[in-house]
Formats: C-alpha cells, sequence, structure tokens
C-alpha cells in the first residue's frame, strides 16, 4: 500500500485530497499543525468508511515540530511514496510598498521555506520509494508569465508577498526537479484553481472536489509522468501545463 503525507489536511483541498487518495487505496498521514483538528478530521473519514488514515502534527512554520514529524512516521513506516506540500496562507492584500515586512516574512515561511523544511525532512523516506512523487501546491497567481500579461484573467490581482511566495515556490520546484532529474522522482507544482474555501472567504467558483482532484493527478503520476511541470487547468484549459 502506497503511503502519501499531506501537510495542512485538516480542512478544505488537503482534506479533500487525502480523501480521494484514500479512495484509490493509499495510506494517508493526514497533516495538520492542530492535532484536534487533525483527529476531527480522521474521524470523519473513518466514518465515511475510509480507514487507511491516521493524523500527524506538523506545523510547517515550526522546524521542531516538521522533525518531530518525521520521527514519528519514521517509526511508522520505512517507504513515504508521496509529499504534498499542501499547506499555505494568503497574507493580506495590501501594497507591496504598505505591506509590513514581518507579514512578508510570514507568507514566505509557510508557503516558501516551509516546503522546503518539509521536503528536506521527509527526503529520506521519499527516497525509500521506487516511484516518489512531490507536488508543491501553488497558485496561478505564482505566475510570472500571466502576472505581467493584461489580458490574464486575474491581471492585476496582486496580493503583495503570496505572488512571490507562490513564484519562489515554483522555482524551487523547478530547481528540485532538476536536482533529481535522473532519478524516479516526479516533482511537480500543480494549481488547485480558485476554490471556494476558508482561504479566500469562499470566493472563488471552483469545487474542492475539482481542486482536489488536480493536486490527486500529480501525486499518482506513473513512472512515465511528467517532472518539473506547473500544472494549471484554469490557466491552460488545452495543455494543462501553465506558463511559470
Ligand atoms: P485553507 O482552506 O485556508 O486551508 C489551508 C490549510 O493549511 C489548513 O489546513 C491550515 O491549517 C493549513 N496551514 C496553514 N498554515 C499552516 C502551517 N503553518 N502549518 C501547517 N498547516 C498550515 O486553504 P485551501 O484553499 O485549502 O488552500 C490549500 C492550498 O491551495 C494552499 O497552498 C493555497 O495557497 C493553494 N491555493 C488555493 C486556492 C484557492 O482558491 N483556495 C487557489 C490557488 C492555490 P489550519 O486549519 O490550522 O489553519
Amino acid at each position: 500500500m502506497k503511503t502519501v503525507l499531506i501537510t495542512g489536511a485538516n480542512k478544505s483541498i488537503g482534506f479533500e485530497t487525502a480523501r480521494q487518495l484514500l479512495q484509490q487505496g493509499y495510506y494517508v498521514y493526514l497533516g495538520s499543525r492542530d492535532l484536534q483538528k487533525g483527529q476531527q478530521a480522521v474521524s470523519q473519514l473513518q466514518a465515511e468508511g475510509l480507514t487507511q488514515v491516521e493524523s500527524i502534527g506538523i506545523d510547517v512554520n515550526d522546524l521542531n515540530s516538521i522533525k518531530a514529524a518525521r520521527n514519528i512516521l519514521g517509526q511508522k513506516t520505512a517507504v513515504l511514496d508521496v509529499l504534498i506540500n499542501n499547506a499555505g496562507i494568503s497574507g493580506g492584500v495590501t501594497g507591496p510598498l504598505e505591506m509590513d515586512i514581518s507579514e512578508f516574512r510570514q507568507v514566505f515561511d509557510t508557503n516558501f521555506f516551509g516546503v522546503i523544511d518539509v521536503t528536506q525532512a521527509f527526503i529520506d523516506l521519499l527516497k525509500q520509494s521506487p516511484e516518489p512523487r512531490i507536488v508543491n501546491v501553488t497558485s496561478g497567481l505564482g505566475s510570472l508569465t500571466l502576472q505581467s500579461d493584461p489580458s490574464w484573467i486575474y491581471y492585476g490581482i496582486t496580493p503583495a508577498a503570496y505572488v512571490p511566495s507562490k513564484a519562489a515556490l515554483n522555482a524551487y520546484t523547478i530547481t528540485l526537479a532538476h536536482h533529481l532529474r535522473e532519478t524516479p522522482f516526479k516533482v511537480n507544482a500543480v494549481d488547485p484553481g480558485y476554490t471556494d474555501t476558508d482561504f479566500n472567504h469562499h470566493s472563488g467558483p471552483g469545487t474542492v472536489p475539482d481542486a482536489a482532484a488536480r493536486v490527486v493527478k500529480a501525486a499518482i503520476f506513473g513512472p512515465d509522468g511528467p517532472t518539473g511541470q506547473f500544472f494549471s487547468d484554469d490557466n491552460a484549459p488545452e495543455t494543462g501545463i501553465s506558463p511559470w
């Protein structure tokens, strides 16, 4: 049975990703920074008959929490097949000249540095898998090409810290995929689309199941699947591959 760790999986896209991977037969380590919320999420899934799941405490802003999660997971399994770096925050919509630097740092800590810390902490377990997969949940807003295109539907939607944090995450995805290019790893960035969740006070038109399905697709790529790509059904309906 393949194993997957999903950060920020106690609700919304991360939770639904857990549900869909459980339905596909994966064993899910459901990451949550709040243990109680994580346990509630697990109970909900178990009540649906999806039992191959357990919660694991992991705050991506806290290296001690990440290391503790790695140790706990290492006692449960020698192999991690899939890592989904889903946890993310939006930060405010203040402009780039007005936003306090502490807010920039907070958003980068979660969306960028947190992903690096988690990836580095779990890479040894991922390397034990014959088909390891890393999915970085990004945003279409992190595309520098689209952000500079006045004809793009979301042109001008520029939350000051979020946009550069996801652009940096995209760049990390490229460098990581390149570093692992001669291995069985597939490392990709996935934009789940503008989705109806707490993240945007439920303003998004997309559904959580559709968003999670996009993430799941990259989590289950076979040996011939792509690596080092930026998938976005919203921004590239024909190819599914977004410009960086
Ligand atoms: P959400 O409803 O706000 O859920 C975010 C999840 O991340 C929650 O479980 C939250 O935990 C967790 N989280 C936040 N900070 C964390 C930390 N430091 N450590 C561990 N977990 C943390 O957001 P969502 O809409 O599901 O978004 C999921 C991902 O999709 C994010 O990376 C986001 O950038 C991306 N995305 C979303 C949209 C959209 O329209 N929704 C569009 C593009 C990309 P708590 O419950 O404890 O807060």
